[in-house]
């Protein structure tokens, strides 16, 4: 891959705009990467870890029922939702911590929408004995009360945003007040393959784990490199991770899939890089295309899956699309739950909504492709840990009537 300029930019995307106060905890931080870089005892202790914390390497599950159901291209599995936590994320969060170790600072900060990274950061933390606070939308901590359960109990302070809208951009500035108060003895965790370099760049080479293994993986049992790679778009990290296996590969086509949400026409969506409601901009740090107005105000984004829900993109896809090497498409939402019930009875597999989108376009191009080629899907996370969001999104009654008699159970119990 190309690597980025001095000061962090991809093509016309990326760079480092951060506070005067935080310019030398970024140059350190900078410096202390491309050391841990630099040397391979690092990387091997790192995959080291990830092989006996996590389920690494994770395995390609050749997906015989739905290629035969498609009739075209073999479809292959990569199988991120077998990690520690259930999804690509670990990659990125013990790879900062083993980072956070060799900086010798003891406490880790996050921002999370969603939660999901938010549980992650909490699970590496505590692995690591580092002290661990969680910035998070007041919103956001009503809507995702599992994910705050569980990085309570794991040990991490979990600390509501009230300014602004109370959603993610809120608590991603939260995050920043603090670390320019703690920057000394504190690391900013951050999620995806975006935000002020060396961010992207950082978690890009640690999610890069999953392409070196899929590239392996697909030559030991198809022989050939595979014709297409399919993967989801939030901030862009899963996507870097198996796209990096096979940059090189001018005979791979990369595809990216963003969350389409109810249909690009109507405005609720998620979607940067195929879509007409993004334009390029500055925020939280970085140059990329977001979803913004014409004043530069953040617009509201929608989808079914909670982590694909952000207005910005990596600045490293975003330059790969410049350069067209990667391909972008959308799935709606309507589309993603199809998706999801057809591989869940033909393979007894759960993606994780977001991962579904991935699926969507695979499953619209294995029949026109040739039944000797093979195609990836990059399955980042697995869905069973979704089972409020999933159950909601497919309507099942049922589950509506367990969770109102739950509700009652507890009220009852409390009026006694
Ligand atoms: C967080 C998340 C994503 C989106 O993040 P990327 O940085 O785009 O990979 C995708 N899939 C799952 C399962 C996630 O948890």
């Amino acid at each position: 891959m190309n690597p980025p300029t001095e000061d962090g930019h991809y093509g016309r995307w990326g760079g480092s705009y951060v506070p005067e106060v935080l310019h030398d905890t970024f140059k350190r931080l900078k410096e202390d990467f491309a050391a841990a870089k630099a040397d391979p005892d690092f990387w091997r202790e790192y995959v080291e870890l990830m092989s006996t914390y996590s389920c690494r390497p994770t395995p390609l599950t050749f997906a015989e029922n739905l290629t035969r159901h498609f009739g075209g291209a073999k479809i292959y599995i990569k199988r991120e939702d077998l990690n520690h936590t259930g999804a690509h994320k670990a990659n990125n969060v013990i790879g900062q911590g083993l980072l956070v170790k060799r900086m010798g600072k003891t406490r880790v900060i996050a921002e999370t929408g969603a939660g999901q990274h938010g549980v992650a950061t909490a699970t590496m933390a505590a692995k690591f004995g580092f002290e661990c606070t969680v910035y998070m939308g007041e919103v956001d901590v009503l809507r995702q009360r599992p994910n705050v359960f569980w990085m309570e109990k794991l040990g991490a302070k979990v600390v509501p945003v009230t300014d602004g809208s109370r959603i993610l951009k809120d608590a991603i500035n939260e995050a920043f007040r603090d670390w320019v108060t703690n920057m000394d003895n504190t690391h900013y965790v951050l999620g995806t393959a975006c935000g002020p370099a060396p961010f992207p760049e950082m978690v890009s080479w640690f999610q890069s784990i999953i392409g070196i293994e899929a590239r392996k993986q697909i030559l030991h049992y198809h022989h050939t490199l595979p014709a297409r790679v399919y993967a989801c778009v939030g901030g862009g990290s899963n996507a870097m991770g198996i796209f990096q296996g096979f940059l090189d590969d001018d005979n791979v086509e990369l595809v990216g899939v963003e969350a389409g949400g109810h249909g690009l026409s109507t405005g609720k969506h998620a979607s940067r890089l195929c879509s007409d409601d993004a334009s390029p901009g500055m925020a939280q740090g970085y140059k990329t295309m977001f979803l913004q107005n014409s004043d530069g105000q953040m617009l509201e984004t929608h989808s079914v899956s909670a982590g694909l829900d952000y207005v910005g993109v990596s600045p490293i896809l975003a330059n790969l699309n410049d350069q067209k090497r990667v391909r972008f498409e959308s799935a709606t939402d309507v589309e993603v739950i199809e998706a999801l019930n057809l591989t869940m009875k033909k393979e007894g597999i759960i993606p994780a909504l977001e991962s579904s989108h991935a699926f969507v376009q695979a499953f619209k191009e294995a029949p026109g492709l040739p039944k000797d080629s093979a195609i990836i899907i990059n399955q980042s996370g697995r869905g069973d840990k979704d089972i409020f969001t999933i159950a909601h999104a497919l309507k099942d009654p049922s589950w509506k009537e367990f969770i109102i008699n739950e509700a009652r159970e507890y009220q009852q119990g409390e009026s006694k």
